[in-house]
């Protein structure tokens, strides 16, 4: 007989915080984490080698027939692939950033990635996030978590990140095209940004990892028995 296997789904904006807490959170659980956002950025750095910009002017579906992304678990360790490619580290430029919010608003990509991520779902126990997982892609997951926090926070997060990878943007641009994504991510037509009905909202604004961390436990033992 089938055992049933356990999902959380973890959808939020930008910078909420949503991929290190929902790492951690795997690792005390032993889940597998999936980290959708890696998949869309994927396909953005395709189209972007392929020399469009984000008004993508080709045919989408025909593009898509050539561009082969695939999740591969190193270590326990999620890795992003373009056909042989490692490209885990090349999608978390900016650039990458805005191109993945264009292509995630096509429908051909959404398409082409949600079986791989419900697939994911049906063999391990594992906490996915993303923006549509508890929406779109697993409406049936044991426990749904909308993770958000203020804007400038949440820029001031990601602010860091790249700061410390010697990017060298300002916060003013990180704000600015943060608040771009998070408009196109919950405006487009298919499958928007928002809260799923049953979805336990949890607000990070002024709360560290560590106090974010022990706020989600409380959440999954409270929901998840
Ligand atoms: O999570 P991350 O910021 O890496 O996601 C990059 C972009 O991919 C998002 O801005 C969004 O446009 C898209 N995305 C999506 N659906 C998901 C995950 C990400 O549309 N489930």
């Amino acid at each position: 007989m089938e055992t049933k296997t356990k999902a959380i789904a973890i959808d939020g904006p930008a910078g909420a915080g949503k991929s290190s807490l929902a790492k951690a959170l795997a690792k005390k659980l032993d889940f597998i984490y999936v980290d959708t956002g890696a998949l869309y950025r994927a396909i953005g750095l395709a189209f972007s080698k392929r020399g469009f910009d984000t008004s993508l002017n080709c045919d989408i579906a025909d593009e898509l027939k050539n561009i082969n992304v695939d999740i591969r678990f190193i270590d326990g360790v999620q890795h992003v692939f373009l056909g042989e490619t490692d490209v885990s580290e090349e999608i978390r430029t900016p650039v990458a950033s805005m191109m993945a919010s264009a292509v995630s608003a096509k429908g051909e990509v959404r398409a082409k990635l949600l079986d791989m991520q419900r697939d994911f779902a049906k063999k391990y126990n594992c906490i996915m996030d993303g923006r549509d997982i508890g929406t779109v892609v697993l409406p049936d997951a044991d426990l749904k978590i909308f993770l958000t926090a203020s804007d400038e926070e949440r820029a001031m997060r990601r602010y860091k990140e790249l700061k410390e990878k010697g990017d060298t943007s300002t916060f003013e641009e990180v704000l600015s095209d943060m608040r771009q994504r998070d408009y196109n991510d919950s405006h487009r037509a298919i499958a928007p940004l928002k809260p799923a009905e049953d979805a336990v909202i949890a607000d990070t604004t002024g709360k560290n990892v560590e106090e974010s961390l022990v706020m989600l436990l409380d959440i999954i033992k409270e929901n998840i028995k």
